[in-house]
């Protein structure tokens, strides 16, 4: 039985996994949880998988979670800005999930990493901030970083076996988002209710924002050159409204494997816990004669501007990601609040990589500094306008 510790417990990743766990009898024992917020459902996540040791950031959500806990003694609580990287660092287990939201998934990572584990990371903005520090900790073996994100799952299936000097370049998939086939004029004038409604993936609000702008599919591209150890002139974005093809590996001969499958989380979610076995987690295969047709096509980037800025970003290297990454979760959640257009977001993002004087060494602390000093930027940006 594999022991699994789950971070963002309560989120959408988070619950789907569970959801894999509790379809998977005695596969997994759930060995820890983390969870930022929803505490009721928290509470209710660990009188189902009753895991030893539970994290949560601050003493009010202690205190509730003691309450809703009443007459379990026997779960452990960490409590703090760093109980999610504590119980990833010490913690006996085998597997940690990491579906924390933001650049707070970084020190996890690191700690799962460092304390031997495997990882089975959700969290994008490990490696859009910290690329570097994680690749440098799986070099010479590379299985024990596994990608959740369906994309990177889906390479990495396309990979499996494959000489590496055979690959020629990737494509990755979007599903083009809410506003696919807008102008940039109209999409000045998107509202948040509009953003929220993704047509194919259910996902929580930051992700789908950054759906909406394609800055998810940016990030994507980011993590892509770390996790394949690819050059950026060597992946490509194409959108494909269906989303049913998730990754495309072209090879020297001029072969394309690609990996389909039903839009549904779940199915990266079991891959990555149960690697490199496949389970049975009730997700149906495709039907492709009711399916019809699939559809690709050029993802506009005159509207999207989002895309081009992660390339921009990830060439430069440095703390680049890393402040491209910040000053995109300080304008998402101004449009979130109603500050800015939807079109702001990369108009404020692009400001801020603009001014920045990248670090000379891309260490925690350099990187913490970069992300600090980006969201400050970001806010006199958005507050200046
Ligand atoms: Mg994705």
């Amino acid at each position: 039985m594999r022991r699994v510790v789950i971070l963002g417990s309560t989120g959408s990743i988070g619950t789907q996994a569970l959801d894999v766990i509790r379809h998977t009898h005695d596969r997994f024992q759930v060995v820890g949880l983390a969870a930022a917020s929803n505490h009721e459902l928290l509470v209710g996540q660990i009188r189902e998988f009753m895991p030893p040791v539970v994290a949560v950031s601050d003493e009010t959500a202690a205190n509730e979670l003691h309450a809703g806990l009443a007459g379990l003694r026997s779960v452990e609580m960490i409590v703090g800005a760093e109980a999610a990287e504590q119980l990833a660092r010490e913690l006996d287990a085998d597997i940690v999930l990491n579906a924390m939201v933001g650049a707070v998934g970084l020190p996890p990572t690191l700690a799962t990493l460092q304390s031997g584990k495997t990882l089975a990371l959700a969290n994008k903005e490990s490696l859009i901030v910290g690329g570097e520090l994680v690749m440098d900790l799986v070099k010479g073996e590379p299985e024990r970083l596994v990608p959740v994100d369906s994309e990177h799952a889906a390479l990495a299936q396309c990979l499996r076996g494959e000489s590496r000097e055979d690959l020629k370049s990737v494509i990755i998939t979007a599903s083009g988002g809410p506003f696919r086939g807008w102008t940039r004029e109209e999409l000045a004038k998107a509202s948040v209710k509009e953003a929220l409604a993704h047509p194919t993936w259910k996902m929580g609000p930051k992700i789908t924002i950054d759906s909406a702008t394609l800055m998810n599919k940016g990030l994507e591209v980011i993590e892509a050159h770390f996790l394949f150890g690819l050059d950026y002139s060597q992946i490509d974005v194409v959108v494909h409204p269906e989303s049913v093809v998730h990754g495309i590996a072209t090879f020297a001969d001029g072969s394309m494997v690609a990996q389909l499958s039903k839009p549904d989380m779940r199915l990266p979610i079991q891959l990555a816990l149960a690697y490199p076995e496949r389970l049975q987690a009730g997700i149906e295969p495709l039907d492709l004669a009711t399916l019809g047709s699939l559809t690709f096509e050029p993802v506009d980037r005159e509207a999207f501007t989002a895309l081009d800025l992660c390339f921009k970003a990830g060439r430069l290297g440095s703390t680049f990601p890393a402040v491209l990454n910040a000053a995109n979760e300080v304008s998402v959640m101004a449009f979130l609040e109603g500050k800015i257009a939807m079109t702001g977001i990369p108009d404020v993002v692009e400001g801020v990589l603009d001014d920045h004087e990248p670090a000379s060494v891309v260490s925690v602390v350099t990187l913490d500094r970069a992300d600090a000093w980006a969201r400050r930027r970001a806010a006199e940006i958005i507050d200046s306008g």
